[in-house]
């Protein structure tokens, strides 16, 4: 049985009925499920460890996909390190108790308050993006007279074919410092003080659905340590980054095996501790959006369905012209009326389209719907756009469910503000 699946015509994650959740908390409201959240974790774990006799990798999980402490404890405690890319990331991480040695900290603006955290915890690595940050963590380590292992981001100038805002690893995107001229870099860090140049790191994007790309920028990675390697630096960890892509309409992403595969024939024969970073892989299918019904639109040749999530809960439709499936949460009938409909959100914005022309069941005011696959970059990326309260979230395990981010109420929103005393 499938974990978010309909039992008896009610849509249920594990063994909740997700109409419960949402008449509790009401809508929108996001659901995560730990069973599906830790099948995938095992997953990219098991991958691994069929291609690798010793344990040597660390899976950091790439909170930023959703980064609710919540999450990041359960997963912490499979055992699962965290990548982070802020400060209050790295806070989350930190809160919800995972070890700083199981933390990486990536980001290409990373500000001196950050990193003075990361430094004096401890944390596992710093993954460089560029010369001005070196010099930032030579300064703030030598201070606290720590020695910080950084890897250097390298970008390959590898096209990831992905959608044009989540590819980072061309030439001419903002990420990574340029693989030919790395190796003058790792001399110059080798001589700084505080700094030992210990990992090579890559990331070329997210929501990557061929191997191919991965094969070309992991190669070119090897080829990099080989050099490094001979010009006698100590290179210890390579940081393959994440970005495997995963189902939400008909993509057909590499298997996680085949993934593991090239990590083994590319990565593993240079003896390196291996640190991954997936982040939708873990979370993306373990979460749903569920909406309700506010009201059907009869337009000019087309129908709209109004409901009451919108782009500021999930932005991925309206910034990636990304597909979300969205189903009722009373299963249809076999025999039940199709009708075509255009799914918007109550934002002021023609963006906040959710689905168009999708056939439905015939819908009403108040019905249930499960915007499917929302577990990653969704509640991380909400904002109170229209003065809207963020979404609340809730976990499921099992027969539990609770909620794990707070109601935010319209008037604590609006109370946010101030009024100048020269205008009151
Ligand atoms: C976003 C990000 C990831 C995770 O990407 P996914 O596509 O969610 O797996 C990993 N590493 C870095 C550096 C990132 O920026």
């Amino acid at each position: 049985m499938s974990i978010i699946s309909y039992k008896n015509g009610k849509l249920h994650m594990e063994s909740i009925a997700l109409e419960n959740i949402a008449e509790k908390y009401g809508t929108p409201v996001y659901c995560y499920s730990t069973e599906q959240l830790a099948d995938n974790y095992h997953a990219y774990q098991k991958a691994m460890r069929d291609v690798t006799t010793d344990d040597k990798f660390t899976i950091c999980y790439a909170c930023k996909a959703n980064s609710n402490q919540a999450v990041i404890k359960m997963l912490g405690r499979l055992g699962a390190g965290m990548d982070v890319v802020s400060g209050g990331e790295m806070l989350r991480a930190f809160k919800a108790g995972i070890k700083p040695e199981k933390i990486v900290f990536s980001g290409i603006g990373k500000n001196e308050n950050e990193l003075t955290k990361a430094i004096k915890n401890g944390i596992l690595q710093i993954n460089v993006e560029c010369e001005s940050e070196l010099g930032m963590i030579s300064k703030i380590a030598t201070q606290e007279g720590k020695k910080v292992q950084i890897a250097f981001r390298i970008n390959p100038d590898v096209n990831a074919k992905t959608h044009a805002k989540i590819t980072t690893g061309l030439r001419e995107n903002k990420f990574g410092i340029d693989i030919q001229t790395a190796p003058k870099l790792y001399a110059k860090a080798k001589e700084m003080p505080g700094i030992v140049p210990t990992g090579v790191a890559v990331h070329i994007g997210s929501q990557l659905t061929e191997l191919e790309p991965f094969a070309e920028a992991f190669k070119r990675v090897a080829a990099l340590v080989v050099e490094l390697r001979e010009q006698g630096h100590l290179i210890t960890t390579v940081d393959v980054g994440g970005g495997l892509g995963i189902t939400y309409k008909d993509e057909t992403p590499p298997e996680i095996s085949q993934y593991a595969a090239l990590i083994r024939d590319i990565i593993l024969p240079l003896k390196v501790h291996v640190i991954m970073e997936p982040g939708r892989y873990i979370a993306g299918n373990a979460g749903v959006l569920l909406t309700r019904v506010l009201h059907i639109k009869e337009g000019q040749g087309k129908k709209f369905m109004i409901v009451d999530a919108a782009m500021n809960d999930l932005m991925r439709p309206s910034l990636y012209d990304a597909y979300h499936p969205i189903i009722p949460c009373n299963e249809p009938g076999n025999k039940s009326l199709k009708v075509v409909y255009d799914v918007v959100g109550p934002v002021c914005e023609t963006g906040d389209t959710f689905l168009t022309d999708a056939e439905f069941p015939k819908m009403e005011t108040g019905g249930l719907l499960a915007i499917m696959v929302s577990g990653a970059y969704g509640a991380v990326m909400s904002s109170n756009y229209n003065s809207r309260p963020l979404v609340p979230e809730v976990l499921v395990s099992d027969e539990q469910f609770d909620l794990i981010r707070k109601i935010q109420k319209t008037e604590d929103l609006v109370n946010n503000d101030l009024i100048p005393e020269w205008l009151a």
